[in-house]
């Protein structure tokens, strides 16, 4: 996502209480397969009417399945068809299993009937004009305050949406659309439609959205030809209120080159279509799958940015097709999106503006205090919220471009693309992601992995040289003021001459607290001056 109401959200989530942060532990031996929701959206207000049907494997017998259910009223539950108690928490489902269940297949079918006013994950709400619209905005763990689901990023599944909603609203939601069909109408009632939409790829539950409301579709065609997991291509589009149709396609205009650009950077393009949706959403953009909504402000404003657009398009690749297993590795998901929206301005405009981008993130990181108190795989903190911070975004884009420095392009495209295709369509941590990359280099790169993505901090470096003429060589001292443990990096050095020609050198910096390095000059080349790190290639403070 892109974090544009990062202050506002966390403030709403602060009110919402400490509930939504918490993740209980996975249930051992569960793994959701499918869901199916048939939800009923109300003309006016917030009460909404639901029927879950959950498909679920046990791999271990269990006396109990828990569902994340905040707050809504629970009629009924039935296993395997038949009707059967349950214990309600505030914010759990606890639904028993006997004994006689173990005997029935792996895969039992879950059913609960459930209604109430939605408070959240759900934004439901009338516009200035009085128009009621209904979004999806489940992140991290908001999809339980309407959906009983195992709301874990961990446990992915397919999706059916059933949705029954006033007819002069669209209802646009991941996946394929089945059906659009008009309701018999009930006397004194409204004109109602049922939208039907289905996935066919698992995805977790914080990105399983609707949308409902006044829409109009402006369909961008299709894109990527060639380039998708499905046939043909990717359909692309966009949904917006109907008095900002003119607006289009805009920024959208890009969106065909971004995904072509990903799917082959990548892999093709995982899912059936790509939706994209003016909507209303606590961040400026949040990359459901298949289906990402904007901030209403930003199309309001006419002033959606091609830099989001592709930050929530390469989500579709990390973070919805290839899932972090676990909050803690965050990164997986935002690092490699805020980087890929970075490498998108460097295969569209030029190396330059790339390096002036990831220059911008630098910066960022060294003014964040989050740098220098937590590390980038953040597995203690238990508030999802906290971990959208400059470690998760700036830095992980920094770990991926040193990775790329160090490695080099072919090598880390080559491992990139091998650790899309083992955790595509599944989850993954950030050893999953070393080993591929340690595999395809042929090297071990835990120390990498460990010096700048499991402490906190960053190289702060008093770097000094000097050119001796006579010696014919450049005297380099690299000293590490940090507090924490001293760094090994490359560090590349320019040299200029007086005709301006230059000379880029790489040195090994060991993890020493002071290094000095004795450099030859290149043969025929008389340096004058010395400039570090001249490519935007290093994550450190340099004095
Ligand atoms: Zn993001």
């Amino acid at each position: 996502m892109t974090r544009y109401f990062l202050l506002l959200s966390i403030a709403t989530f602060a009110s919402a209480g400490s509930l939504q942060g918490q993740n209980r532990s996975p249930q051992r031996g569960i793994d959701v397969l499918h869901y199916d929701f048939s939800l009923t959206i109300p003309d006016s207000g917030r009460n909404i009417e639901g029927l879950a049907l959950i498909t679920v494997r046990r791999s271990l017998p269990a006396r109990h399945f828990i569902l994340d259910l905040v707050d809504l009223h629970v009629d009924t539950v039935w296993v395997n068809q038949r009707p059967v108690g349950f214990a309600r928490e505030p914010d759990l489902l606890d639904i028993p299993l006997t004994p006689s269940h173990d005997s029935s297949p792996d895969t039992l079918l879950i059913a609960v009937r459930y209604q109430g006013e939605v408070k959240d994950g759900l934004i439901i709400h009338a516009d200035e004009k009085g128009r009621w619209y209904a979004f999806g905005d489940n992140w991290p763990t908001r999809a339980r305050c309407w959906l009983p689901t195992v709301d874990q990023p961990g446990d992915k599944a397919t999706v059916t949406w059933n949705i029954t909603a006033p007819s002069n609203r669209k209802v646009v939601a991941n996946g394929t659309l089945v059906e659009e069909k008009s309701l018999p109408l009930k006397s004194g009632a409204s004109s109602r439609t049922l939208t039907r939409w289905t996935t066919t790829r698992p995805i977790p539950p914080y990105l399983m959205v609707i949308a409902v409301g006044t829409l109009v579709k402006y369909d961008l065609g299709l894109t990527a030809s060639g380039l998708s997991e499905f046939p043909n291509g990717v359909q692309q589009s966009v949904y917006v209120v109907p008095e900002l149709a003119d607006y289009l396609p805009g920024p959208f205009k890009s969106a065909g080159a971004i995904v072509e650009f990903y799917s082959r950077t990548v892999a093709p393009f995982p899912y059936e279509k790509l939706a994209h949706v003016q909507s209303f959403t606590r961040y400026g953009g949040m990359e459901n799958a298949s289906a990402i909504f904007y901030a209403n402000d930003l199309f309001q404003r006419r002033d959606v940015s091609t830099g989001i657009i592709a930050h929530e398009t390469a989500h579709q690749w990390f973070g919805d097709a290839v899932t972090p297993q676990s909050w803690g590795h965050l990164w997986l998901s935002e690092g490699f999106a805020s980087y890929f929206e970075q490498l998108w301005v460097e295969s569209s405009t030029d190396i330059p503006a790339f390096r002036t981008g990831m220059g911008r993130l630098r910066n960022e990181i060294l003014r964040s205090s989050v740098t220098f108190s937590r590390p980038v795989v953040d597995t203690l903190e238990t508030v999802p919220m906290k971990l959208l911070n400059s470690n998760s975004y700036q830095k992980g884009a920094w770990v991926l471009h040193m990775l790329r420095s160090m490695i080099g392009d072919s090598l880390f495209f080559q491992g990139v693309r091998s650790y899309y295709r083992s955790h595509r369509h599944a989850t993954a941590t950030t050893d999953d992601l070393c080993d591929e990359l340690g595999k395809v280099s042929k090297r071990d790169l835990r120390w990498f992995f460990d010096q700048w993505l499991r402490r906190p901090g960053v190289p702060e470096l008093v770097v000094t040289s000097k050119i001796d003429h006579d010696k014919q060589e450049i005297v380099v001292s690299v000293s590490q003021d940090q507090k924490s443990n001293p760094y090994r990096f490359p560090l590349r050095i320019a040299l200029l001459d007086t005709a301006g020609r230059s000379q880029l050198m790489s040195l090994q910096v060991s993890a020493e607290r002071t290094v000095t390095l004795v450099v030859p000059f290149p043969a025929g080349f008389r340096p004058a001056t010395v400039s570090y790190d001249p490519n935007t290639e290093l994550l450190a403070s340099i004095r």
